[in-house]
Order: structure tokens, then C-alpha cells, then sequence
């Protein structure tokens, strides 16, 4: 069998398990998107706040542009001739925000959790990394050369044996997590985890604000600000594609870190630097997270009503936030259902094995603020 005959083998395998997985061709039109003909209202977008919806932010950035400041490449990775001002700047500004010594700006939360890891740990390194952590951060630990054990989801007992047990074998041991799990919408116990860390001098704290940056804290600058810890975090990672609306990610570290990852972190050395209009229009909208205090509070409201609703049907929900699963478990019922409310105007998507484990295949609703808790009432009765 030559090397594409055993490709669509493999493709029909995925086919006849439900698993099979298409690009969607979508038309966007602000908090809706148009798909075979139909208007949905979009229920599977990371826009959480609405900020990629809004037009009027679009147009005020606009103001500002002229063929002269309208700088669609970098032409470079930022260790040769990438770094413009306006990347400084950016970093500049988020650090005054989080109280941090530095932060460093990256091309995506893919580049942050794929290049930070091997960036900074080595053969003496042991990494305790959440068993639900993202994709990308498996393959960051993947591509570093330390050892790794996974623990049990959010088990902080499981976890401090695991320090008690290696910590003296060890150079170093970094604690890896997300704030709010990227599939479960669930949340990681900070606190605790800052807690836990500071009982031994070499353990370090890595934590993916991936879903949290711009919905959770007074200013929008995670869990870590909700919950007083900024400053306890090791590496405080987050990405600008979700609620910033925008692209690109960053860490919040202190000036050792952000200068070792600039000598070794291969994703940061090796790639050419976001835009210079991309970084602007990220540094816009950061600028304007502390303000949107109302749309964080109605995103957490519709949050609640959805996962109150869908625990009154029965459903077993493990989210605490604005990412909402439905685990329905056999992936063609999931396909059904997404069809389902999708005929009746609701954008929703499955999520399938390998994105999630086998047998808790999902519809994985990830709400955004400018979705009314009308149209979550009016959807639920679909389900
Ligand atoms: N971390 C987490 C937890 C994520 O869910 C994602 C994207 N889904 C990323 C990182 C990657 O971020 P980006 O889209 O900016 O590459």
C-alpha cells in the first residue's frame, strides 16, 4: 500500500467513526456566521467579550491608520530586524498591568506553550503537568528533554505526593496548568497550586491563561488577578486570539526568564514576528480590557444559565465558566445534536476524540458577551 492508499484508509477509519473532521466554509457577519445558505448565531467562537464582532473598534483603530503606520509583516523574527517599537511597547504595557518585572510577547499561544518549555528546562527538570492541559503545551513537554509525569485532572493530593516524591532528585520541577481548561471550562485551583509550590524552593509554576485573559479579574487579566496570585506565578502565559480578539500571546515573567527565553526559546528565535499592525491592534484593545467590566459580568451571567439549564436536563456539567460542554459521549449522537441545533440557528460544534478522550465526545459551547440570555433560553429547548 503506497503512502495516500493508506492515508484515505485511515481517512475512511475516521469517516465511519464519526471522527472525521472538515475545514467549515463560513461567511462571518458580526455574531453571526452563514454556513450552506443558513444564518447561525455563533456559539463556538473564543471572541468572548464580542470585541471581534464590534465594528465600531474597528473603525476607531482605523482612524489612526495611514499607508505610513499600516505594517502588514516584520519581515524578519525579532532577534534580527522584527523588533519594532510597538512590540516594546506592548510589553511595556502589559507588564505595568499585571505588576510583573517584564513580559514577552510571542507569535501565538501555540509558539508560547510549544517554545517556553524546552526553552527552560533540561535532563534535571521534571514536569507535573494537569492531564487536561492543551495540545500544545503536550507538545512543548514533547519537544523538551525533561522527564514528565501527568497528574490526575485538578488533583492537588495526587500532585503534592508527586513533589514530597522527587523533589530532592531534581534540579528543578515545574508545576504546568490552565486556569480555565480549554474543554471541561472547568478551573485550576491557583491558590492551592501557589500554595503548594512555595513548600519547596525548586518548584515552579507554569500557568496557560489562554481562556481567562480579558474575561476573569477586574481588569480582565485572569484567574491570577481574580484570585491575588500574579505575582507567585512562575510563567504566566496567555494568548491574544481569544478574548482580545486578536493574535499573538504572551508571557508575564520576571527579567531572568524573559532574557533566558530570548537567547533559547526556538519558537520566539526561528519565526518570523507578528506584524507591527497586528501588535498595534492587540495594544488597542488591551488597553481598553480594564473597561469591560459589564461584558464580563453578562458573559459570566449567560455562563450560569447555561450550565443551570443543561444540569436541569440531566446533564453532568464540570464547567465553572463561559466554556460550556455538553457530554453527550458516542461521537455520531454529538454530530446529530450539533446538526440539530444548527437547522434550528445555533452555531455549535462537536468536539471529538483525539481533541477529547474516547466516549466523551462533546458539544463544546463557548460563549461570547454579546449573546443575550434570550437566545440561550431560546437554544436550550433544543437539547
Ligand atoms: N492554550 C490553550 C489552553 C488553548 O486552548 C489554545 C487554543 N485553543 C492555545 C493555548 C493556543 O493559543 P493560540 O490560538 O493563540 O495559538
Amino acid at each position: 500500500m503506497n503512502t495516500t492508499e493508506y492515508m484515505q484508509q485511515e481517512l475512511q477509519t475516521l469517516k465511519e467513526h464519526s471522527n472525521l473532521r472538515l475545514l467549515p466554509q463560513l461567511t462571518h457577519e458580526g455574531r453571526t456566521v452563514v454556513a450552506d445558505g443558513r444564518r447561525m448565531l455563533n456559539l463556538s467562537s473564543n471572541d468572548y467579550l464580542g470585541l471581534a464582532a464590534d465594528r465600531r473598534l474597528r473603525e476607531e483603530f482605523l482612524q489612526n491608520l495611514t499607508p505610513d503606520n499600516f505594517l502588514p509583516t516584520s519581515s524578519s523574527s525579532r532577534l534580527l530586524t522584527g523588533n519594532f517599537g510597538i512590540y516594546e511597547e506592548l510589553e511595556t504595557e502589559l507588564a505595568t498591568l499585571f505588576g510583573t518585572e517584564t513580559a514577552l510577547v510571542l507569535n501565538s499561544g501555540y509558539h508560547a506553550n510549544m517554545g517556553i518549555l524546552p526553552a527552560v528546562s533540561d535532563a534535571q527538570t521534571l514536569i507535573l503537568a494537569d492531564k487536561l492541559v492543551h495540545a500544545s503545551i503536550i507538545d512543548g513537554i514533547r519537544l523538551s528533554t525533561a522527564r514528565y509525569i501527568r497528574f490526575r485532572h485538578n488533583d492537588l493530593a495526587q500532585l503534592e505526593r508527586l513533589l514530597e516524591q522527587h523533589h530532592t532528585t531534581y534540579r528543578q520541577l515545574i508545576i504546568v496548568t490552565e486556569s480555565i481548561f480549554s474543554m471541561d471550562g472547568d478551573q485550576a485551583d491557583l491558590t492551592a497550586l501557589v500554595r503548594l509550590k512555595k513548600k519547596y524552593p525548586n518548584v515552579l509554576l507554569y500557568v496557560d491563561e489562554a481562556h481567562a485573559f480579558g474575561v476573569k479579574g477586574a481588569r480582565g487579566l485572569g484567574c491570577a488577578e481574580e484570585t491575588g496570585c500574579i505575582r507567585d506565578i512562575d510563567f504566566l502565559v496567555g494568548t491574544f486570539g481569544k478574548a482580545a480578539a486578536s493574535a499573538g500571546a504572551y508571557i508575564a515573567c520576571c527579567h531572568t526568564i524573559r532574557e533566558y527565553l530570548v537567547n533559547r526559546m526556538r519558537t520566539l528565535i526561528f519565526t518570523t514576528a507578528l506584524p507591527p499592525t497586528s501588535i498595534a491592534w492587540t495594544l488597542f484593545i488591551v488597553r481598553k480590557l480594564a473597561g469591560m467590566q459589564d461584558r464580563r459580568e453578562h458573559l459570566a451571567r449567560i455562563g450560569r444559565t447555561l450550565r443551570e439549564a443543561l444540569q436541569a436536563k440531566g446533564y453532568g456539567c464540570p464547567s465553572a465558566s463561559h466554556i460550556v460542554p455538553l457530554i453527550i459521549g458516542p461521537s455520531a449522537d454529538t454530530v446529530l445534536c450539533a446538526e440539530l441545533l444548527q437547522r434550528h440557528g445555533f452555531y455549535a460544534l462537536p468536539v471529538r476524540p483525539p481533541t477529547v478522550s474516547e466516549g466523551t465526545s462533546r458539544i463544546r459551547f463557548s460563549l461570547t458577551a454579546d449573546i443575550t440570555e434570550q437566545e440561550i433560553e431560546e437554544m436550550i429547548k433544543y437539547i
